[in-house]
Order: structure tokens, then C-alpha cells, then sequence
């Protein structure tokens, strides 16, 4: 078994950006900006945000978060979004998700200007995503397609099983595995809680992809030997014996999988660090767009 470190090609990812940021500021230029709009004190997403105002930092990029209370209006919030679509000093946005349950989410990523939209969400870069035109990837599946080609791993003709279908992570992930690229050229099936026979499905997978937040839901028995495991889950659980108290734990039974795969991610420097790695991406991108 070899663990995909996403740790470690995420820190290379960072390394070519930083490379390239030092070089628009010797020309003159000013460097890319980046703004996260946070909203209400959830600890998980709070943390997300800091670790990427801190990879700016890295890399050189500007950063600057919004931090609103969580009882801001959604009048409140598309009026902030409609000012970050105008500031022409601000590169590309993201509003952290999840959002307090009285703002709709849908209304919110639609305010989005597509240009600025680097966590890729809105449909206009989810359908040039589709089509296979140039556009934001949504920063997860993103991650994972840059892991699977840092590590070369053949995905032409496999079978790949993605476990849930959200429109963030597994409905994406399938789209860009099936197209006729490399890392591509799969064939896909998507499941989701409905699925019947998951167990069964999940033992025909050569790359078996597991998005849906049930901490240690993939156990041994459905994984077939010599399998590629990517653990997307990332669930906050209380464990005061830890040094953060609120570790995150995966959606893949690791210890008891890992001898079974071929290859396999950790929760902890797999794909989160990837996903980060990609908005940093998306952000260059956009910056380079206009
Ligand atoms: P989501 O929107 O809640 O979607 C979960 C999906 O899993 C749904 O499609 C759901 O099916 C499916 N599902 C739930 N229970 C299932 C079951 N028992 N069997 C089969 N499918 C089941 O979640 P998400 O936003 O995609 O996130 C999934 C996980 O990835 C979470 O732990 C999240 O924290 C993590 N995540 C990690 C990163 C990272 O950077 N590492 C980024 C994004 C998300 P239905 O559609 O039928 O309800």
C-alpha cells in the first residue's frame, strides 16, 4: 500500500504558485487577492478559512476575509457579494459554506460572479466544466484529478465507484472521470443513499472515491484488494484525548482498509490539503484571466 500524500503534493502545488507570484511582482505587478466571506462562528469553518488565508500568506497572494454575524440578512450578504463582483482589486471570492439555514444557499452562489467564482460553483463553471471548457473546477474533485496525476495513477478503462453525488464534490468528481482526458477515460458509477447493493458495487471498484460524511462508513469487506481509496469525508468529532479536541475523521475504516489498496489517502493530509491547493489554482487563474 503507498498513502497519496496530499500534504506533500499540495506543498509542491504551493511552491510552483509562490514561484510564479514572484515573478508578477518583479514585473511590477500586484499580486492576487483573495477573499473569504464567513458568516456566523462555526468552528470547523473557521478553521477552513484561516488555513487559507494562511496559504496566501505562502504563496504571496493577497488575502482578506469578511467576517459577518450570524444573524447578517441574505440582503446583507448579496449586497457584499455584489460589491466583491465590482472591486477590481479582488481576484476571485468564496463564500464559506455551510450558510445559517435562513440565507439560501442557491440565491447566494447565482449573485456570484462566474469570473470570480474560484470555488467553482456557480452553473455557468459547472456547465463549461461539463462541456470540457476552460473554467474554475469546483476546488474537491479538482484536488483529487491533480493527486491522481502527480502520482500517475491509471485511470483509462477502471472501473471507479464514487460514493455520494453533491454538487460540490461527487457529482463533479464523476463528470471528470469519465471524460476523455488523463486522469480520465473512467467508467463511473455514482452511488448515493438510495444505491442498493452498495457493498456488492463498492467490491467491483478499481478506484473507489468516498464522499458522504459517515465517519468510517467503508469498511474492509467492500473493498476489493489492489483498490485506489480516496477518502473525501472530513467529519469534526469531539475527542478531548486529541490535541485539537475536535479531530476529523474519514469516511474510509483506514486502519483496517489501507493493506487492502494499492493506494489510499489519509484524512489528514489527503485530500483537504489538495482542495486548498486547488483554490489557490483557481485564484492564480483568475487573476491571469484578466
Ligand atoms: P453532502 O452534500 O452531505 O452529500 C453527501 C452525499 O452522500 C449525498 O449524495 C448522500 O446521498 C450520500 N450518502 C449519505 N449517506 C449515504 C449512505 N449511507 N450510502 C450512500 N451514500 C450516502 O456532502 P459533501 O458536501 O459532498 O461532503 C461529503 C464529505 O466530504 C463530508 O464529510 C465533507 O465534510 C467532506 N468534504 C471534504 C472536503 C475536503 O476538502 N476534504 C471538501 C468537501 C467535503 P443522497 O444524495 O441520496 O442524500
Amino acid at each position: 500500500m503507498q498513502l497519496l500524500d496530499g500534504k506533500s503534493c499540495s506543498q509542491q502545488i504551493r511552491q510552483e504558485i509562490a514561484e510564479q507570484v514572484d515573478q508578477i511582482k518583479s514585473s511590477g505587478g500586484r499580486a492576487p487577492h483573495l477573499v473569504a466571506v464567513l458568516i456566523g462562528n462555526d468552528g470547523a469553518s473557521q478553521n477552513y478559512v484561516a488555513m487559507k488565508t494562511r496559504d496566501c500568506d505562502e504563496v504571496g497572494f493577497n488575502s482578506s476575509v469578511i467576517h459577518m454575524n450570524n444573524a447578517t440578512t441574505e440582503q446583507k450578504l448579496l449586497d457584499t457579494i455584489a460589491e466583491l463582483n465590482a472591486d477590481s482589486d479582488i481576484d476571485g471570492f468564496i463564500v464559506q459554506l455551510p450558510l445559517p439555514q435562513h440565507i439560501n444557499e442557491s440565491k447566494v452562489i447565482l449573485a456570484i460572479d462566474p469570473k470570480k467564482d474560484v470555488d467553482g460553483f456557480c452553473p455557468e463553471n459547472v456547465g463549461n466544466m461539463n462541456l470540457g471548457l476552460p473554467t474554475f473546477i469546483s476546488a474537491t474533485p479538482n484536488g483529487i484529478m491533480e493527486l491522481l496525476r502527480r502520482y500517475d495513477i491509471k485511470t483509462e478503462g477502471k472501473h471507479c465507484v464514487v460514493l455520494g453525488r453533491s454538487n460540490i464534490v461527487g457529482t463533479p468528481m464523476a463528470i471528470l472521470l469519465s471524460r476523455n482526458t488523463k486522469p480520465g477515460n473512467a467508467t463511473v458509477t455514482i452511488a448515493h443513499s438510495r444505491t442498493k447493493g452498495l457493498k456488492e458495487l463498492c467490491l467491483t471498484a478499481d478506484i473507489l472515491i468516498v464522499a458522504i460524511g459517515k465517519t468510517g462508513f467503508v469498511t474492509a469487506d467492500m473493498v476489493k484488494k489492489g483498490t485506489v481509496v480516496i477518502d473525501v469525508g472530513q467529519t469534526r468529532v469531539s475527542d478531548t484525548t486529541r490535541k485539537s479536541g475536535f479531530p476529523n475523521v474519514g469516511d474510509v475504516d483506514f486502519e483496517n482498509v489501507k493493506n487492502k489498496c494499492s493506494y489510499i489517502t489519509y484524512v489528514t493530509g489527503g485530500v483537504g490539503p489538495m482542495t486548498r491547493a486547488s483554490l489557490l489554482q483557481n485564484t492564480l487563474k483568475a487573476y491571469q484571466r484578466k
